[in-house]
């Protein structure tokens, strides 16, 4: 079988597990998952989701975060982790945003890299959950589950986002990312996949190694 043939398999199977394809993070203007996805570097979407309930509310705008008071930003989202600097990116994000793109979210690869903090995992989401672009979010699961498929032997993500972009269609990566997540959490997860009740088994590498 080839990788593309795979893909398109892992793809078809995961769509059955997961017609909804969803972003995990709650948000209701685009920038808010921007900033959303900044606090959920190290840390799980639901906890990030507790706190952006309240952020949100006390940050209505992004001029209330480009003024927001560094220190008191920092304890809002102080259980996300890594707060001072999760912090200082929000507010320079804000004061970006609304300098240099008009208060709106950029929708480049390019402009996005721009903007304080943001790196491809989240450009990459920003450019396929809010404008519908071709997108591949190579996070923790979708590495780690295309590497147990055989579709990639790279463990880097900017490698790994090269890779699949040859095997998956452009117009169902940025779903296929958001299955793989929620495939990681249920079956594929890092420590004790479970194997021997996935639809993906008849195909995978990992588990034709280990049979
Ligand atoms: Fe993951 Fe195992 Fe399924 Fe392969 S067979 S995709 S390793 S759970």
């Amino acid at each position: 079988m080839t990788k593309k043939e795979i893909a398109a398999l892992a793809a078809e199977e995961l769509e059955k597990l997961y017609p909804d394809a969803e972003c995990t993070l709650d948000y209701s203007k685009p920038y808010e998952l921007m900033f959303a996805a900044r606090l959920a570097a190290q840390c799980t979407d639901a906890r990030v989701n507790i706190v952006t309930k309240t952020l949100f509310k006390k940050y209505p705008t992004l001029e209330a975060f480009a003024n927001a008071d560094l220190e008191e930003l920092e304890q809002d989202v102080k259980p996300c982790g890594f707060y001072h600097t999760k912090a200082k990116s929000l507010k320079e994000m804000a004061g970006q945003l609304i300098n240099d793109f008009g208060g709106e979210v950029p929708d480049t690869m390019e402009e996005l890299l721009t903007l304080s903090g943001i790196g491809r995992k989240t450009a990459n989401l920003m450019l396929g959950d809010v404008f519908g672009k071709p997108a591949i979010v190579t996070d923790t699961h979708c590495i780690r589950i295309t590497g147990r498929l055989g579709l990639t032997k790279n463990k880097e993500p900017a490698k790994v986002e090269k890779d699949l972009a040859k095997l998956i269609p452009p117009e169902k990566s940025s779903d296929f990312c958001h299955r793989t997540v929620e495939f990681g959490r249920d079956i594929c997860n890092a420590r004790k996949p479970k194997c021997g009740e996935c639809p993906l088994n008849y195909f995978c590498k990992y588990y034709a190694e280990r049979t």
